[in-house]
């Protein structure tokens, strides 16, 4: 998405080769759909899937799907879920994998959709989340008995660059404001760190205004008034907060990609990384986040016009009311909306020999 991060060249006779992780839950019925769709629009890229048992307490699974990612340099992954009877010391594999491969930035665009109610219109907002620390950190102990201590770490390397990522993205991107979201009233040295880190970078972006917001604050002003916010930048726990309060606002986790970018890797899943266990291979999920997602890696790898050809037809197959799944109040399936969006494809056949 910035200069900084480079996608891999094109492998073998122009194709890429992207990791696949189907993960949990709703994620290996959806991957199989982008899968479809692919095939469909004849994208050049092929899937090295690998398969990560969230019910075994080894890391060897793990390690083959970091490995195939430092290989690949891209994948598309469904959330794998955290099983909360393994012992404290298993981590969150989803965590794992984001630190092991230094993925700093989660970046989530959340736009209000024509086609989907809501009661908020015209949201129109980029988070961007700190993504390695924070909050995150594991480090966690019971020093005595009945009291448990838990580490939040706020580092100057890593929130001076994941406010360069926000300020570089807003210019990019065309934007006027970045705001920083923060409780350095409560957290004055780590916050506080955070916060004075946004500062100096906003001085070298002189075009972009930069003010800052405690927590609290923003949450109840997406609530109420969500069209005032532009490009936001957190630390990691508060991005997992507010950007869940943002995908409800324009329609739910269904509907909202994400991505995860390092200096080298990318990783793309749900803005919301949601498993959706109860819904599970029942042909209910919305599979739009996903889809979408997809269409964000296609643009990473520079295939723009095969990630606008399949975005715009998930976007035009979302203004029909009738095809809206069970998350939007609607009686539509998973593979209705899958094979919508594939005629919509094929309705631009001809482009797709011209991509
Ligand atoms: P977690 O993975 O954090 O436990 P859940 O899987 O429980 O979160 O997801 C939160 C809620 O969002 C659940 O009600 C789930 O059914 C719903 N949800 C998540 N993804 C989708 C989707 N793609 N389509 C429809 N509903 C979804
Ligand atoms: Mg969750």
């Amino acid at each position: 998405l910035t200069r900084e991060n480079i996608p891999p060249p094109a492998k073998y006779g122009g194709r890429h080769t992207v990791t696949l992780i189907p993960g949990d839950g709703i994620g290996p019925e959806l991957l199989n759909h982008v899968r479809e769709v692919f095939r469909f629009s004849c994208v050049p890229v092929d899937f090295e899937v690998v398969h990560v048992n969230s019910a075994l307490e080894t890391d060897d699974d793990m390690n083959n799907a970091i490995t195939a990612i430092r290989r690949n340099g891209v994948a598309l992954k469904g959330n794998i879920e955290t099983k909360h009877t393994l012992p404290p010391s298993v981590k969150s594999r989803n965590n794992v994998l984001r630190t092991s491969l230094d993925l700093f930035a989660n970046v989530m665009h959340c736009q209000s959709l024509p086609g989907v109610q809501t009661r908020h219109k015209n949201i129109d907002i980029m988070i961007i989340r700190e993504n390695t620390e924070g909050e995150y950190s594991s480090l966690e102990h019971e020093s005595v008995s009945g009291v448990v201590e838990c580490l939040k770490i706020i580092t100057r390397n890593n929130s001076l660059r994941i406010a360069d990522y926000a300020f570089r993205l807003a210019r990019e991107q065309g934007r006027q404001r970045v705001t920083a979201v923060h409780k350095a009233n409560i957290m004055k040295l780590g916050d506080g760190l955070f916060l004075q880190c946004c500062r100096e970078v906003a001085s070298g972006y002189p075009d972009i205004t930069f003010d800052s917001m405690i927590v609290d604050n923003t949450t109840m002003q997406l609530v109420s008034k969500p069209q005032q916010f532009d490009v936001m930048v957190m630390p990691n726990l508060y991005g997992n907060v507010v950007s869940n309060v943002c995908a409800g606002l324009v329609g739910g986790p269904g509907l909202v990609p994400g991505a995860n970018y390092g200096q080298v890797y990318a990783v793309f899943e749900t803005a919301t990384r949601n498993t959706g266990k109860s819904i599970a291979d029942r042909n209910i999920a919305n599979p739009t986040a996903m889809l979408l997602a997809s269409c964000m890696m296609l643009d990473h790898l520079k295939l723009n016009g095969y990630a606008s050809l399949i975005r715009n037809a998930v976007l035009t197959t979302m203004n029909e009311t009738r095809l809206h799944t069970a998350d939007l109040g609607g009686q539509g399936t998973t593979s209705e909306v899958v094979q919508s969006v594939m005629r919509v494809i094929q309705s631009k056949g001809q482009l797709i020999s011209e991509l």
